[in-house]
């Protein structure tokens, strides 16, 4: 594995072979800890969708995300991690290892197994990653403008909390999503609830990044303990950005501890 600190994308960039995916670095600390964010790149989707979409959903075709999905598994040496049916929502489900097969309805993923690796699809959506090594528990968020509203990210934490978690012992990584660049919502009077409205730094547009950040802080988790990769996925086309293309793919994110 070939691995260098990436200045210009604030991460670190890990090479397996023709797969690369990024790090954060306070989350790659812990040896136990895999994690790995996925960009466009190592997989054998054809265009809209190249290369690397992890996506049934969305048009591609079916041979090519499984293959791209194995060789997530293979690269990071990992059982077959579980991908949920994303909905926008605000479920929330508890990972066991029968779900690697049976794909749950839901937006995030938290699990205290060790050994099982959950995965987020995202196209602009933030995926947030969670974990308290203490008392061994992960979470994978999907958090679109819509989890944004409904503090999608702070359930979690509470849903942590209630399998033994401290907030204060939460690591957390705020992987490449739309940045205040470009999250722009003409509609925002109508869609956002008056609390959001503070976050605007431009005409109609939005920090969505800063608002996870407050919600991770406003429910326990330390400033120090969150790493924010400020990467912007419509001005990255290292990324598929849903807001830059429509028709496009979805990269991955995966975490999970593994056995000991
Ligand atoms: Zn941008």
């Amino acid at each position: 594995m070939v691995s260098w600190f990436n200045l210009e994308l604030g991460m670190i960039k890990r090479q397996i072979g023709q797969l690369p995916y990024y790090q954060f670095e306070h989350l790659a600390e812990f040896p136990q800890l895999t994690h790995a964010v996925f960009t466009r790149e190592g997989g054998v989707s054809k265009a809209p969708f190249d290369c690397l979409n992890v996506a049934f959903s969305v048009g591609d075709q079916k041979e090519a995300v499984a293959e791209n999905r194995r060789r997530i598994m293979d690269g990071l040496a990992i059982s077959p991690p579980v991908y949920c049916q994303q909905t926008h929502g605000d479920g929330i489900v508890i990972a066991d290892p029968e779900m690697c097969v049976t794909t749950p309805k839901g937006d995030v993923l938290v699990t205290d197994h060790f050994g099982l690796f959950l995965a987020i699809q995202v196209a602009d959506c933030q995926s947030v990653m969670l974990c308290d090594p203490k008392a061994g528990i992960v979470a994978n968020i999907h958090s679109g403008w819509r989890g944004s509203v409904r503090n999608i990210i702070g359930e979690t934490v509470l849903r942590m909390r209630r399998l033994g978690s401290r907030p204060k012992n939460i690591i957390a990584g705020i992987g490449p999503s739309l940045g205040p660049c470009c999250a722009e919502f003409i509609n925002y009077r109508k869609e956002f609830p008056e609390a959001i409205h503070s976050y605007q730094r431009s005409e109609n547009h939005f920090d969505f990044w800063r608002l996870s950040f407050d919600q991770l802080t406003g429910h326990g988790v330390l400033g120090g303990h969150i790493e924010q990769s400020r990467i912007c996925t419509c001005c990255n086309s290292l990324f598929f950005s849903y807001r830059r293309q429509k028709k496009t793919g979805r990269f991955a994110t995966v975490i999970g501890l593994r056995k000991q």
